[in-house]
């Protein structure tokens, strides 16, 4: 019976070491930490009882309890803090401290009960059958006893909050650890119970086995279902501290741990259950699909749906967690404000091709786009036209009234060009106080009615400049296309047809002829 007791320790002994081992070479997680002091708490228990069974008198089981003690004096506060730890709430280091002093009580009271009598009053070694010394409770022992149960109402508290937020694995190991930390009371309880009911008396200490089931389950929390989280603490810690937002991925897509920037662009990250994927959320955009993220290696543009003044890009890399045997696919983006960057290339280019007096498009960027629109009206066999226009006497605007009088008119004029012209013509600054334009129209009528609308519409207007009403006209040159002529030809057909509009009194259109 003795020697099936003390196999029957050995057993959880070897379970807890290798499982302590495991977590302590291989789990990078500093919540490994107060595990480890869990798990060292129950050895403790384990190597006394081993101990208090192998003992041969009094003395000697005596010397084990006060092993056995050490680890049951720690080991319910420890599991207290381990499953905070675990759950993400923060205990304040005040309670900790007070937990740990009482532990310490116990554990002296444990110690010199032999002269105090206050854990035991009394206690006798039975040699014969169990080696297990018999007490007889003492006044503190009462006390103590009550002390697991108001950690495991904590923990059981702590357990059943953390429950409700997560999902799939990570709900699995809530599971596991709150049968873990049920599981001793659970038993002892019936195991105290059932004789007292039944009127026998059992010299049976059932603790070790109950701690053997508690070991098989932690066994597996930790190696089956991964319960440390892949990424440290301390690492995620950093991550705050960069102003690209962090988002790391498990291979279900659910949120494995986020940085600070990452819960600014998306704040229901911090409420999302662990194990839900973000797929589910609504408020992840659509363009960071499954193929998108799991394709890996990509770059992401996108915008919130709920803010269209921000772009941002996301790096999606595959994370390789090189720690395990087995293959665990993890997703790591990163997301990178680019609203100014984007706004600056913006600003580039409409530096590139527009005029900043008049906004209209410059020289060179209607060089640019003339070729596909003559492209297209040639296609389509519709003919096209170029009008320059140019103001009268506009030299005079500028001597009389300051050259920023010109500039305002120039605006005005372009302005009011911009209204005349349909969405599909391309109008240009094209030097000066010269304009282009370039259209398709099918006759010419309708091409001459344009420019003498703009024509007139300048004529009609008045330009407000520091209360005074600034009056100018607009000559026009209209040249079409025909025999094939280029461009530079068709260009020079309308400047001699403006020529002819300033020679015969201006503020005219003249059509370009042989
Ligand atoms: P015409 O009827 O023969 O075209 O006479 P004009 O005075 O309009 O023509 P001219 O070529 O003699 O003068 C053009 C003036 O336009 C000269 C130049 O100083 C002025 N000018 C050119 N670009 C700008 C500008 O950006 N702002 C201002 N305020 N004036 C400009
Ligand atoms: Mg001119
Ligand atoms: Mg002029």
């Amino acid at each position: 019976m003795r020697y099936f007791l003390v196999a029957f320790v050995l057993a959880p002994i070897a379970l807890i070491s290798l499982v302590a081992s495991h977590t302590f070479f291989r789990c990078k997680s500093e919540k490994k930490n107060h595990f480890l002091l869990v798990l060292v708490s129950v050895l403790f228990i384990l190597i006394g009882h081993l101990l208090e069974l192998l003992s041969n008198s009094t003395g000697e089981a005596f010397t084990a309890i006060r092993v056995l003690y050490f680890g049951s004096g720690f080991v319910s506060p420890f599991i207290l803090f381990f499953i905070a730890d675990y759950c993400d709430v923060k205990l304040p280091s005040l309670l900790k401290a007070f937990c740990l002093f009482i532990s310490i009580v116990y554990i002296v009271g444990a110690w010199t009960t032999d002269r105090t009598g206050l854990l035991y009053a009394t206690y006798e070694y039975d040699s014969v059958s169990s080696h297990l010394l018999l007490y007889e409770p003492g006044t503190l022992s009462y006390a103590f006893r009550l002390l697991p149960i108001v950690y495991l109402i904590g923990s059981t508290f702590i357990l059943i909050r953390a429950l409700k937020n997560r999902r799939g694995r990570y709900r699995k190991t809530i599971v596991i650890l709150l049968i873990t930390a049920l599981a001793p009371y659970v038993v002892e309880t019936v195991m105290y119970v059932l004789p007292l009911a039944l009127g026998i008396t059992a010299n049976i200490y059932f603790t070790p086995h109950v701690l053997a089931v508690m070991a098989f389950l932690l066994y597996i929390g930790v190696i089956r279902y991964d319960m440390f989280d892949a990424a440290p603490i301390a690492a995620m810690m950093a991550m705050d501290t960069i102003s690209e937002a962090f988002i790391l991925l498990d291979r279900d897509l659910s949120c494995l741990s986020t940085n600070k920037p990452a819960r600014v662009i998306f704040p229901w990250l911090d409420d999302l259950e662990r194990g839900k994927s973000v797929y589910l959320s609504p408020g992840w955009p659509k363009e960071l699909s499954v193929e998108a993220i799991t394709g890996g290696g990509s770059s992401v543009d996108f915008m919130l749906p709920w803010d269209s003044t921000h772009c941002y890009r996301a790096s999606i890399n595959r994370a390789d967690d090189v720690r395990r045997r087995r293959s665990r696919d993890l997703w790591s983006v990163l997301i990178q404000d680019i609203t100014e960057s984007e706004n600056f290339v913006k600003r580039l280019e409409e530096a590139a091709y527009t005029d900043t007096l008049t906004g209209l498009y410059n020289r060179r960027h209607f060089a640019e786009i003339a070729t596909p629109f003559i492209e297209r009206a040639q296609r389509l066999a519709l003919p096209y036209y170029v009008i320059i226009a140019d103001l009268d006497f506009f030299k005079c605007v500028n001597d009389e009234h300051g050259h920023l009088a010109g500039d305002a008119v120039l605006r005005n004029t372009a302005r009011l060009m911009k209204n005349a012209v349909r969405s599909y013509d391309i109008l240009a600054r094209w030097g000066g106080e010269e304009f282009i334009l370039l259209i398709t129209d099918p006759d010419e009528e309708t091409a001459l009615a344009l420019a003498e609308r703009i024509r007139q519409s300048l004529e009609s207007s008045e330009c407000d400049y520091m209360g005074k009403k600034l009056r100018i006209t607009l000559s026009l040159g209209v040249a079409k296309n025909s025999d094939g002529c280029d461009m530079t030809e068709l260009v020079r057909r309308a400047d001699d047809a403006l020529y002819i509009s300033k020679q015969t009194g201006r503020n005219r259109v003249t059509m370009w002829s042989k």
